[in-house]
């Protein structure tokens, strides 16, 4: 296994009056090479299991292994993209990029065209001299994968990056997204809300469920690669997407007090 999550979990508050259990005791690994998505309704602790493997907080017990290391605080193997757009604003799309490569890599000289190349990769060759506040969100969050691709990390972390973009752009990204998993063979945990999102992207989708006891369910995502947009069109698309909405809709449905 690339990463394997040990045992994890996640109680905010121990020793107060109301601790939260936000993440109960959790195991999975991810292979290299593998697009894994973590899928549930709001709340059930998505991006605190995230946030733990990229270390920005350590947990209240477990472990989590990279290559077979154990995960104790950020690195630049873990490579993160948020919702929101993290680029520095007073740098340039090539400059926010350039910067990326000389933390990742300080020896190396070329950074300009690594940037360039970077830029290319995710369509923006055009826009390398715009800075941030020229951009569309889209726009941004290619910039922010770029960025990212920089540090070459061992695994790539994303929570729901498309989150803020409208649905045109969104599925544009998933295309794009998609033609950068298979160029540089990344290995991805992405945590989403959308489910035909998690399925269109993924090997395989981790259920996580607000009921603490029966917490994960796996399910693989059997269509077949490269992905195009055609695949959403197919009977098992359809079959793997309502079996994820029949799972789905009951918690949604509490959590919304429906
Ligand atoms: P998701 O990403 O699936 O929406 P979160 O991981 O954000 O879920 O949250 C899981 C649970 O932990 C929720 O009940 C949330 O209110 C709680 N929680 C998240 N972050 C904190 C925090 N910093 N302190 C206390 N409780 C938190």
């Amino acid at each position: 296994m690339k990463l394997e999550i040990d045992r994890l979990r996640m109680e905010y508050g121990v020793g107060t009056k109301s601790p939260v259990l936000a993440l109960p005791e959790t195991s999975f690994g991810v292979r290299e090479n593998e697009f894994v998505s973590l899928l549930g309704v709001s709340g059930c602790g998505k991006s605190t299991l995230l946030s733990l493997v990229a270390g920005l907080r350590p947990a209240t017990s477990g472990r989590i292994m990279l290559d077979g290391a154990e995960v104790l605080g950020p690195g630049v193997d873990r490579g993160v993209v948020f919702q929101a757009y993290t680029l520095l604003p007073w740098l340039t799309a090539r400059q926010n990029i350039e910067f990326a490569v000389a933390e990742a890599s300080p020896k190396v000289k070329n950074r300009d065209r690594i940037a360039r190349e970077l830029l290319g990769t995710v369509g923006l060759a055009d826009f390398a001299d715009a800075y941030p506040s020229q951009l569309s969100g889209g726009m941004r969050q290619r910039v922010a994968i770029a960025r990212v691709l920089a540090y070459k990390p061992e695994v790539m972390l994303m929570d729901e990056p498309f989150g803020a973009l409208d649905a045109l752009t969104r599925s544009l990204m998933q295309e794009l997204l998609m033609q950068v998993w298979e160029e540089h063979k990344l290995t991805v945990l992405f945590v989403t809300h959308d489910i035909s999102e998690a399925v269109f992207l993924s090997d395989r989708v981790i259920v996580m469920s607000k009921d603490r006891e029966n917490f994960l369910t796996e399910v693989e995502i059997d269509l077949p690669r490269p992905r195009t947009p055609e695949v959403t069109d197919s009977v098992r698309f359809h079959e793997l997407t309502s079996d994820l909405v029949m799972r789905l809709r009951d918690e949604a449905r509490q959590a919304s007090h429906l």
